[in-house]
């Protein structure tokens, strides 16, 4: 059985003592839930993030991004490595905002995926097409090339630690959201794309997070398809109420 998962990224916003009151807000509406939950605060905060919710079994503190190497000369850039050694063991790899600014590519994240898995750290790999692939009916060429680009030389095994995230970058942080519809026809397909290289059977263990302006008003319409096995949600993360709303719409 797949697993349900929200997980929220906060992405730059939040100094430390913002953290604390997200956290403890959050702390207080946990309830057991058979989703997996997931927050992604700024790297400074990481710590201090999992010391907090360290007796708090439901949230895990993941990371937003890491760097391909193990260590060394990489001014500013974080290891899979320092990430561990302060309890995080599962990283965003790909959002839409990394690929725009800051040039991140298929190829430069598939060596990302291979360091994250190498220490055994579960990867939460995004993609998505952009509005000018949608409005062409390009849309499953573009999302089936960076599946393959990224994750196709790994073997099957290194499935159990990849959830995948389809984001539409016309989606994200805009107010519109993929219909239903929409997010059930992509996210089939995904599974499809996956099922044709590895087989149903792996497949199906794939848990696939839909993301682009999720809220409390349409989640439970978007985690109702089928193939949609939960959301990665940037702007309703931000505010406890709205997280836990989504998360409870499972
Ligand atoms: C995101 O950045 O991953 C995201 C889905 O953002 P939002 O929910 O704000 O659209």
């Amino acid at each position: 059985m797949r697993k349900h998962i929200v997980a929220g990224n906060w992405k730059m916003n939040n100094d430390l003592a913002e953290t604390e009151t997200l956290i403890t807000a959050l702390k207080s509406k946990t309830k057991t839930t058979d989703a997996e939950v997931m927050i992604a605060p700024a790297f400074t905060n990481l710590w201090q993030a999992y010391q907090t919710l360290k007796d708090n079994d439901v949230i895990e503190v993941i990371a937003q991004n890491m760097h391909a190497a193990t260590n060394g000369a990489y001014t500013g850039e974080i290891s899979a490595d320092m990430l561990k050694s302060i309890g995080v063991n599962t990283v965003i790899l790909g959002h839409s905002e990394r690929r725009e600014y800051f040039k991140e590519t298929d190829a430069s994240l598939a060596k990302k995926v291979d360091a994250a898995l190498a220490k055994d750290m579960r990867v939460i790999f995004c993609f998505g097409e952009e509005l000018a692939d949608r409005k062409s009916g390009n849309e499953e060429n573009i999302v089936g090339s960076q599946i393959k680009n990224a994750l196709f030389h790994l073997d099957a095994s290194a499935f159990k630690n990849i959830v995948l995230a389809y984001e539409p970058v016309w989606a994200i942080g805009t107010g519109e959201t993929a219909s239903p519809e929409q997010a059930q026809d992509m996210h089939a397909f995904i599974r499809k794309t996956l099922a044709d290289q590895y087989g149903y059977e792996i497949a199906n263990e794939v848990s696939i997070l839909y993301g682009g302006s999720v809220k409390p008003a349409n989640a439970k319409e978007i985690f109702g398809k089928p193939d949609v096995d939960g959301g990665l949600i940037g702007g309703a993360s931000l505010k406890a109420e709205d997280f836990f709303a989504i998360v409870n719409a499972f």
